[in-house]
């Protein structure tokens, strides 16, 4: 889909890339000839979104923990890059189980700063995340201005930020973080406590159950197509803007779209495969602790000094994501 020449023969480390995000960078890098390690333990991921990958001679699987030093030693052994997925999602698991988040989104992340300091890594981009705007009310978000966080899981994404900094300023180590907010589309996992909220009512609406949404329906989100984020990374990877370097940059399309036009949508979409679905009406429950009402990015910065263009609008995005969804999970 992209073609980034400067990325062929690069020897590149995707830690999480057995997850959603992860994946869809390993199969983008492989389409560019790139040399891609995984690293994941498969807490959250599956060994189905790396399966078409396996027989690539190109790819290789590291099955550790980013918990453990030298295992983080020996994936970015020899590598040119890392992109750092690997990390708990999900706001309530973090609320449930706050010390593993850390452990995973704090401890994990400096262990793998470290480990990619020191093996010489040239740029470890790394996935950080609109929570961190926390309870600022402004609108669009834009990269310096936040407000405190609302979750664990926030605390420990800003901390990433944090430590990235601090290795620049230290170590004169290069790091980019990508904030992504609300990712969506193929292999986004629809089951499970903590799915997230597209992959989940796709799911429903195709088993005809009735989605509920938490709270009234209008709060907002950026939703952003998968593509989009492929293409951040991609960007980040093969920029030679040395102001670009040592940034947190949104990544996201830069519309708002309330829950309850996303449940048209979808409905919409879906019904064009099974007509029942338009008649499936969703219910409306209780507002979820940690959860900001609006979120919507400015994405000049990763315009300016990244070139990004993000080509799939949220809609375009969910037609692709729901003809996927009815293709391999019906
Ligand atoms: P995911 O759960 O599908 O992927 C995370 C991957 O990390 C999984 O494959 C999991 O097995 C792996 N992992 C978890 N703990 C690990 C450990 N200790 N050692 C090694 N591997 C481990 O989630 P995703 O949506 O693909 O998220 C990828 C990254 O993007 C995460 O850092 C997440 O916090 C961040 N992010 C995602 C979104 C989104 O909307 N999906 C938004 C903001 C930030």
């Amino acid at each position: 889909m992209y073609d980034f020449q400067t990325l062929k023969g690069k020897k590149i480390l995707v830690t999480g890339g057995a997850g959603f995000i992860g994946s869809n960078l390993c199969e983008a890098l492989l389409e560019q000839e790139a040399w891609v390690t995984c690293l994941d333990n498969f807490a959250t991921g599956k060994r189905e979104n790396i399966a078409p990958f396996l027989g690539n001679d190109h790819f290789t699987l590291i099955e550790g923990d980013i918990r453990d030093l030298d295992t983080c030693k020996k994936a970015c052994e020899h590598k040119d890059f890392v992109l750092h997925q690997a990390a708990l999602g999900s706001v309530p698991r973090s609320i449930n189980d706050p010390v593993t988040s850390n452990e995973v989104n704090v401890g994990g992340f400096l262990k793998m700063l470290v480990a990619a300091k020191d093996a010489g890594v040239q740029r470890f981009i790394y996935a950080a995340s609109s929570s961190t705007y926390g309870d600022s009310e402004s609108l669009p978000k834009v990269e310096d201005i936040i407000g405190k966080p609302l979750s664990p899981y926030a605390i420990t994404k800003y901390v990433d930020e944090l430590y990235a900094d601090v290795f620049k300023r230290t170590y004169d180590f290069d790091t980019i973080g990508l904030r992504y907010f609300n990712v969506f589309g193929r292999r986004q996992d629809p089951k499970g406590a903590y799915a997230a909220v597209i992959p989940k009512f796709v799911m429903q609406f195709m088993t005809h159950e009735s989605p509920t949404i938490n709270g009234g329906g209008e709060y907002s989100r950026d939703f952003t197509y998968i593509d989009n984020v492929v293409l951040m990374n991609l960007l980040a990877l093969s920029s030679d803007n040395t102001e670009a370097l040592n940034q947190v940059y949104n990544t996201a399309f830069g519309e708002r779209t309330t829950l309850n036009d996303l449940v048209q949508y979808l409905k919409e979409y879906l019904a064009e495969f099974d007509p029942k679905i338009a008649d499936i009406e969703v219910q409306y429950g209780e507002y979820r602790k940690g959860d900001v009402p609006h979120s919507l990015a400015s994405i000049d910065k990763a315009k300016n000094l990244l070139n990004y263009n993000p080509k799939f609008s949220m809609k375009d995005g969910l037609k692709e994501a729901v003809t996927w969804y009815w293709n391999n999970l019906k």
